[in-house]
């Protein structure tokens, strides 16, 4: 299944900064999320407003995992399909 897109129901596409993009000004907020977490299990994004209709927001809502905040470098892996090893690491696998 596709990563790029907000797993909570809202459609909203996963916004990151990347190379010459400094902030998030302008960006659409109906169309992209640019507050958000990921699941260190299933790697799954979760947008602010998303997390905040469930009961348990610091919880991944599809597998109950820790949620933590992704550094733009870390989105792009996921995205990419390089999150493998980070996400290993973060488990201390
Ligand atoms: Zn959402
Ligand atoms: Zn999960």
């Amino acid at each position: 299944m596709s990563k790029t897109h907000c797993a909570g129901g809202c459609r909203r596409k996963i916004f990151y900064l990347r190379g010459s993009d400094t902030a998030a000004n302008g960006v659409d907020p109906k169309g992209w999320a640019t507050e958000y977490k990921q699941c260190t299990d299933c790697q799954s994004f979760f947008c602010d407003s998303c997390l905040a209709a469930t009961q348990t927001p610091e919880r991944c809502p599809k597998c109950g995992g820790a949620l933590f905040q992704p550094s733009a470098e870390q989105v792009h892996r996921t995205i990419t399909g390089d999150m493998g090893d980070f996400l290993r690491r973060m488990r201390g696998e």
